[in-house]
This record gives C-alpha cells, sequence and structure tokens, in this order.
C-alpha cells in the first residue's frame, strides 16, 4: 500500500482536550509556553517556529515505531512506511543540498557532529576548528565537553575588529600539527566563511574537510548562503531545528567516499533506534525547503539581520566585528551599555524579547557573565517581519538597556511589544 491509498484522517493526530483532561499541568505548561512564543519577539538566533505540519508529525504515530537499521536492511519489522519516510527524507536532503549521500537518523546536532568524529577519526586524532568564545560550537573540542577530551582540538581565532580568519596563520598551523580533519562551521560569528581558503590547506595537508552549518543549514537550503559542497567539502553537517524550521534534529551530509563509515557510525556505532516521527518531520521540512517561498524567506533573514545590525550601529551599539553577513550579530553589551550579557538578557525578557547572552572574542568576564548578547533573525522572519519591523526592534532594544530600571519604560515597552506581536500570528497558532 503507497503513501496516497491511505487517505482517511489519520486518528492519531495529538489530541489536546485529551491532554486537558488528563493533566491540567502539563497542559497549563504547554499553554504558557504557547502564549509566551505568540506575544514576544524570538531573537535567539538558534531558534525558530517550525513549519505546522513539523509539529503533527511529531506527535504522530510513528513515535511509536522501532525502526533500527536503514532502509531495506532492519531489525524489526513492520517497516513499510518507515521506509518510505526515511527514503524520502534522504532524497530529499541530497537534493536540497546537492550532495551524494544523506543520513537523517541522528536525535541531535551534538550527536550528528559526534558521529562523524568518532566515525572517521582515532581517538587521539587533530582536528582544526575555531575557538569557543570566537564563535566554535561546544562539540568543536571545546574543553569542558567529552570529544574534546578524546581529540586533540587546534583551535584557530577571528581578527578582533573585523571578524576575519588570518589564513597564513591557519596554514602553519595546519602544517605543524597535521589534522586529520578540518572543521568550519559556528555557534556564534556573524560573518561567511571562506571555504576555498579551508580546501585548500586541507588538501596541502590531506585533512577531511567539514562544516558544521546547523545555524545556517536553512539559509544555504535557500540559496541564500554558500554551499560548502561546491567548494568540494566532504561532509557537511546540519541540525534541522535552526533556520531550517524542522523538528529537533541532525543531519549528516557527505560525499560517496564517506556515506558507509557515517551509516555506521550514526547506527550501530552511536546510537539505537532513530526517531521515525522527527524523520517524518524533517522529510516534510525538506519538502518545503525546495520551494521559492523558502528561498524568499532565507534571503529576507538576511536581509532583516543586515537592517537591525545597522539600526543598532546607528544607535551607537557596539557589535563583534562590526556587523554581520549572515542571520545573527553579537552585541557587546558592557561596552554598549555597561550591562553584562545576564543583566542585558533579564532586562529585555522583562519586555519580551527574547535574546540570550553571550561570550565576546576573549571575553575578559565569565560564562555565565559574559559581555555580550546574540541576537538573530530567522524566528522574527517566520513571522513575517521585515526591515523596517527591525527598526522598531532595534529601538525597543537600545530604549530598555539604555533605562534598565525604568519600570515605567519597560512596562510601556512590555505593553508595545505585546500588541506589535499580534500583526504577526506565529504559523500555525
Ligand atoms: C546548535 C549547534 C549544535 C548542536 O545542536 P544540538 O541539537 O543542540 O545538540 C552543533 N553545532 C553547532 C554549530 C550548533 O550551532
Amino acid at each position: 500500500m503507497s503513501l496516497n491509498e491511505n487517505r482517511s484522517f489519520p486518528a492519531s493526530v495529538t489530541n489536546l482536550a485529551e491532554l486537558e483532561g488528563n493533566d491540567p499541568e502539563v497542559f497549563a505548561a504547554l499553554c504558557g509556553e504557547e502564549t509566551r512564543e505568540r506575544n514576544g519577539i524570538e531573537l535567539i538566533p538558534s531558534e525558530n517556529y517550525t513549519f505546522p505540519e513539523v509539529l503533527a508529525c511529531l506527535g504522530s504515530v510513528f513515535t511509536n515505531k522501532y525502526s533500527e537499521g536503514y532502509p531495506g536492511r532492519r531489525y524489526y519489522g513492520g517497516q513499510t512506511f518507515t521506509d518510505q519516510i526515511e527514503n524520502l527524507a534522504r532524497d530529499r536532503a541530497k537534493s536540497v543540498f546537492r550532495c551524494e549521500h544523506a543520513n537523517v537518523q541522528p536525535l541531535s546536532g551534538s550527536a550528528m557532529n559526534q558521529a562523524v568524529y568518532l566515525g572517521l577519526l582515532e581517538p587521539g586524532d587533530t582536528i582544526m576548528a575555531m575557538d569557543l568564545s570566537h564563535g566554535g560550537h561546544l562539540t568543536h573540542g571545546a574543553p569542558v565537553s567529552h570529544m574534546g577530551s578524546l581529540f586533540n582540538f587546534v583551535r584557530y581565532v577571528t581578527d578582533p575588529v573585523d571578524g576575519s580568519i588570518d589564513f597564513d596563520q591557519v596554514r602553519s598551523d595546519a602544517l605543524r600539527t597535521k589534522p586529520k580533519m578540518m572543521l568550519c562551521g559556528y555557534t556564534s560569528y556573524p560573518r561567511d566563511i571562506d571555504y576555498a581558503a579551508f580546501k585548500a590547506i586541507a588538501d596541502e595537508v590531506g585533512a577531511i574537510t567539514m562544516t558544521d552549518a546547523s545555524h545556517f543549514g536553512g539559509l544555504v537550503a535557500g540559496q541564500a548562503m554558500n554551499n560548502p559542497f561546491d567548494f568540494g567539502f566532504d561532509i557537511v553537517t546540519t541540525t534541522t531545528h535552526k533556520s531550517l524550521r524542522g523538528p529537533r534534529g541532525g543531519m549528516v551530509l557527505c560525499r560517496k567516499p564517506f556515506a558507509k563509515k557515517i551509516d555506521k557510525s550514526v547506527f550501530p556505532g552511536l546510537q539505537g533506534g532513530p526517531h521515525m516521527n522527527a524523520v517524518a518531520a524533517i522529510a516534510v521540512t525538506l519538502q518545503k525547503a525546495q520551494t521559492i517561498e523558502f528561498q524568499a524567506y532565507a534571503h529576507q533573514v538576511l536581509k532583516n539581520a543586515k537592517a537591525l545590525s545597522g539600526a543598532l550601529l546607528d544607535e551607537g551599539a557596539d557589535l563583534v566585528t562590526g556587523g554581520t553577513d549572515n542571520h545573527m550579530m553579537v552585541m557587546d553589551t558592557m561596552k554598549t551599555f555597561g550591562l553584562d550579557g545576564r543583566v542585558a538578557e533579564e532586562v529585555l525578557d522583562r519586555v519580551q524579547i527574547t535574546t540570550n547572552k553571550q561570550i565576546i572574542p576573549d571575553d575578559p568576564n565569565p560564562p555565565l557573565r559574559p559581555s555580550g548578547i546574540r541576537m538573530g533573525t530567522p524566528a522574527a522572519t517566520t513571522r513575517g517581519m521585515l526591515e523596517s519591523d527591525m527598526l522598531q526592534l532595534s529601538g525597543w532594544i537600545c530604549e530598555c538597556l539604555r533605562h534598565p530600571e525604568d519600570e515605567g519604560i519597560l512596562s510601556r515597552v512590555r505593553g508595545e511589544v505585546e500588541a506589535f506581536c499580534q500583526g504577526f500570528p506565529v504559523p500555525g497558532l
């Protein structure tokens, strides 16, 4: 039976009325979160609002099914529909990212990166990656992470003024330390990546090239940012829940020669059963990612980030690297407003503008009281906000951070933000 013959509306879609009756506490928290998401402006650059169809898939009967293995080679019976779903997700991933192989099973971004390191390298091997305080992710070898103790991470840094990477330095470090893998990608870096420069150095030292596109996977899919495969990269990983607007999860995309090792590393190397409800949601997401509408969305995310950073700079804000070339920016709130990132985050929380405290390159302050906050436009753009709305946002942000203890201003802005949000419905809510 094909999916198309299965026409009756599934009885399994999440029954919230039943939840309300049977577990009022969980139901109340769920309602609270929905109201929070509707009434506030989400500026955390790693967050987004999923497509409504994604929520439907996540609450579906695919949650019930074990499907260890891969399509056509499973360890349990009853895999007709899980195979269809996973094949769809893999084929769409290959087409969206123009790559030879896709693994859509990683349970999160961290698991996807672990699967790559553990599948392609030996413990003790050297990996070059961006320093955490300069924008690299925890899973790029931060000393507190297990991967950081298992592999020998050599870190590169960025120029404090313009955020550029000194490729002469990267090259001499690579020649000296002979990395098996060169990793680029970031969680808090407002500039684009020079893939050609990385690839040239990696070829010279015989290193595997990997991009962790977790933050900007949706912008690559939407053809608003460069695709590392166009520069001959071997591996691209991406989370599926950030700019892609899918379910929480991760994907490993790679060239053919790495396919077998990657698949074995994800399962059985690192994980058991994949979350087939998330795989179904990834399939839906990747179909959306092929549309003209999604391409327009991805380009608008970048335009909004330019508009927001430009407006903040006009207000005198100090932005790390002086602006942005992608969807995010990091503001040094210590320098701009004399507030550490924790206080700035708390002040903005009070007016329902959500950001996150953020360490800046070589931050003199500790991680829980860092010097800045990080902001990005993927979620606001999903609600349909445009450049002119970013001006308004910048005005509120700077007014509140200039008067962090003025209850009158904070409560007025809170009301204005809530009223403003009613003009931008969250898809599906
Ligand atoms: C978010 C992120 C991850 C981790 O994703 P999780 O799903 O939170 O484990 C990995 N790498 C980068 C660059 C990220 O931004």
